[in-house]
Parts: C-alpha cells; sequence; structure tokens
C-alpha cells in the first residue's frame, strides 16, 4: 500500500513536473510567437513606410530581399517594368526584368553600400533610355534605382541640333560676306557696276544675319517669358488690320489677293502688342511668301466666349502630311534653298508656335499638297458677348 502511494506520489510529482515544464514551454513559445508577431508587425509598418515613401519619388525603385526577389517597388518602377499595376513583391527581379546587364549585377558579389551604376539605352529599356544603379544594404538586401533619362537625352540631342544648326545658318551669310569683301579687295579697278553689285549681296547677307540673330533673340526670350496676365488689354482686330495692311505692298507684288474675314467688333486680349503683331504677320507673311503668283490669301478671326480663332488661309503649294507634323520645330523648312531665296530663317513658326504656347493658346495646320494651307491660332481672350 505504502509503495503504491510512493509510487503514485512519485508519478503526481513527474506529471507535476512535465506539466510545469510544458506550461513553461508554452509560456516561452507564446511569447517568442508574441515577439514574432511584433517583428512582423514592425517590418510591415516598415514596409508600408517604405513603400509610401518610395511612391512619391519620380525614379523607379526595387527593394529586394538578399536572394534578389522584390519586396518594395514604387509606382514609377511598377509602370517601368510593365508590371500593369501590381507591385511585383515575391517574384524575383531579374525574371520581371531580364535585362543581361541587370541580372549580372544583381548576382555580381558586391560590397555593402557599394554601387554598380550603368546605363541602358531604349533598344534594351522598352524604348527609354535608362540610367540603373544597383546597391548592396547592409543587412537588409539590394536597392535597384532607375532612371528614366529619355527627356534628358531628346532635349540633350535637340540642344546639339540647335547649336549645329544656328551655327551652319550663321556660317553661310558669314563666309558669303567674307568671299565678297575678299575679291573686292583683290580688284580695287573694278568697275563701278560690278562693285555696286558686290556691294548689295553683302548687304543681303547682312540682312539675312541680322533677321537670323534678331530671330534667335525672341526665341530665347520667349523660352524665358512667363504669361504677364497683367499685361494691358490689345484690339486684337485692330493688330490683324494694321499687320495686313503692312504686307498688303508684298500680296500686290505678287498679284496676291489679300483679304479679310473679320468681325467689326474688337477682340481683346491680354499680351504684349509685338508679340502678337509678329504671330500673325509670320502665318501672313508665310501665306504669301509660299503662294504663287495670283492666288489668295484670306485672314479670318472670331471669338466665342472667351476664345478666339483666327485662320490664315492660302491656295499656295500646301504641305504633306509629314511636313505638316514638322513645320513648328526650329529650323525646319521643306525647301530649304527656297526658303533662304525668300528670305526665310527657318524660325517664324517656331516663334509663333511658343508665343502662341506662352499666351496659353494652340496652333495648328491643315494642308493639302498644291491646293493650299490654313495655318489656324487659338487664344484665350476677354469674355465676347455672343
Ligand atoms: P521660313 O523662314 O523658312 O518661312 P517658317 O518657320 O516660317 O520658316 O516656316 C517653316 C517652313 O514651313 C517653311 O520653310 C516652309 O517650307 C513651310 N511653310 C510655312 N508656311 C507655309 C505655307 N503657308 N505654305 C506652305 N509651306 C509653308
Amino acid at each position: 500500500m505504502v509503495a503504491a502511494c510512493l509510487a503514485l506520489a512519485a508519478l503526481v510529482v513527474v506529471f507535476a513536473g512535465l506539466w510545469l515544464q510544458g506550461r513553461r514551454r508554452v509560456g516561452e513559445m507564446m511569447q517568442r510567437r508574441e515577439a514574432e508577431l511584433q517583428e512582423l508587425q514592425r517590418l510591415r509598418a516598415d514596409v508600408a513606410r517604405l513603400a509610401s515613401g518610395l511612391a512619391g519619388t519620380a525614379d523607379g525603385l526595387f527593394v529586394l530581399d538578399t536572394e534578389g526577389r522584390v519586396v518594395a517597388s514604387n509606382p514609377a518602377a511598377q509602370e517601368l517594368a510593365g508590371l500593369g499595376g501590381t507591385t511585383g513583391v515575391g517574384q524575383p527581379l531579374a525574371e520581371l526584368l531580364p535585362w543581361p546587364r541587370l541580372c549580372a549585377s544583381l548576382q555580381a558579389p558586391r560590397a555593402e553600400g557599394e554601387a554598380d551604376t550603368f546605363e541602358l539605352d531604349a533598344a534594351v529599356g522598352h524604348g527609354r533610355a535608362l540610367a540603373v544603379r544597383v546597391r548592396t544594404l547592409p543587412g537588409l538586401g539590394i536597392v535597384v534605382g532607375i532612371d528614366d533619362q529619355s527627356r534628358i537625352k531628346r532635349l540633350e540631342s535637340l540642344r546639339r541640333d540647335f547649336v549645329a544648326n544656328v551655327s551652319h545658318e550663321l556660317k553661310t551669310p558669314l563666309a558669303a560676306i567674307q568671299g565678297f569683301v575678299e575679291t573686292l579687295l583683290d580688284d580695287p579697278e573694278m568697275p563701278f557696276a560690278t562693285r555696286h553689285r558686290f556691294l548689295e549681296r553683302i548687304a543681303r547677307q547682312s540682312e539675312r544675319l541680322s533677321a537670323l540673330v534678331g530671330d534667335l533673340l525672341t526665341l530665347s526670350r520667349l523660352d524665358e517669358a512667363v504669361v504677364d496676365h497683367d499685361a494691358e488689354p490689345v484690339d486684337v482686330m485692330a493688330v490683324v488690320r494694321e499687320t495686313m495692311r503692312d504686307l498688303g505692298a508684298l500680296a500686290d507684288k505678287k498679284a496676291l489677293q489679300l483679304r479679310g474675314e473679320l468681325p467689326a467688333r474688337s477682340i481683346w486680349l491680354r499680351a504684349d502688342r509685338e508679340m502678337l503683331r509678329q504671330v500673325i504677320g509670320n502665318l501672313v507673311d508665310n501665306a504669301i511668301k509660299y503662294t504663287p503668283q495670283g492666288g489668295q490669301v484670306t485672314v479670318r478671326a472670331g471669338a466665342q466666349h472667351d476664345r478666339l480663332r483666327l485662320e490664315v488661309v492660302d491656295t499656295g503649294i500646301g504641305l504633306s502630311p509629314e511636313d505638316q507634323e514638322r513645320v513648328f520645330e526650329r529650323f525646319y523648312r521643306v525647301d530649304r534653298a527656297r526658303s533662304r531665296e525668300l528670305g526665310g530663317t527657318g524660325l517664324g513658326l517656331s516663334i509663333v508656335k511658343n508665343t502662341v504656347k506662352n499666351l496659353g493658346g494652340d496652333v495648328g495646320v491643315r494642308s493639302e499638297l498644291g491646293k493650299g494651307s490654313t495655318f489656324w491660332v487659338e487664344l484665350p481672350c476677354l469674355p465676347v458677348e455672343d
């Protein structure tokens, strides 16, 4: 009996010990689990904070774990990788963006904090020029920054073309002037009539240079200009009539009919009068230049509510659809030699476009080759009563 009691007591002690041990283990497990849960929540909060921080960045950013799987990405990165609004979380970046140079960089051993920077051209980067930066973060993983440089590259190439064009345009008349002057100096006995012809040519080339420099200065002023909302209102119809009067002689010389279909009332808009005159003058001057003898140039205008529409319609040589797309570019000319002969700089329409854009308006062209063109301008004006 005593032995049985002792055995039972021993059993109870063992069970109690086991139970206590079990309880302690469960307690420890629960504590561990609690700590893990807290860590998980902290991590989630970190990722959410990271994601919202990334969302405001214009550059594409992927945060990867040490295995190269996406932990977080921002909308710019998702757009670059064509993820269609999904984050790509959990997927290996090398699968989302299988660009060999990027894959090699992700696999390359790198000291923590060290960055690998490289550029990908448009052929690789879904039609965009990309600058990529891969950096290993101590204890965290890898951050991949992708910067879309297409716009900067495009601007750089435009700037390079512009400088090359300006240099070329300046060089031609300067070389001509130099040539004429040297000929005059070389022959002091030159007959008066020949000398006069050379001097006339020098004068024509100087005029060309001065027109070019004038247009370049206008363009650079326009690049910096901000819309002057306090400018005094100008009556556009008065400016149109004045410009047509100024250019009447040029039209007469080519036996062109220059007509206005203009409202009798005034239409006011806040702008620099000289700028407006330049816009209208350029369009009418072009219409006259590019319309053969005996043709017609019509200036139409009208306003509805607070929008003015002005059209310069000609029965001239017209423009092909490809040329219609490009005529507003700086120095673009369909027929370079013809434009030069007519005293053009190739900058008139780009000045028109920049001025109109600065005034918050729009400009465009409709045309048919051999039939004629309609250049139109829409500008915000002071409200008119219908
Ligand atoms: P340009 O000084 O050569 O006239 P613009 O910038 O004013 O320069 O015009 C660019 C080009 O657009 C011209 O060289 C010409 O080829 C074309 N163009 C402009 N206006 C007309 C028009 N009314 N009809 C046909 N072609 C035009």
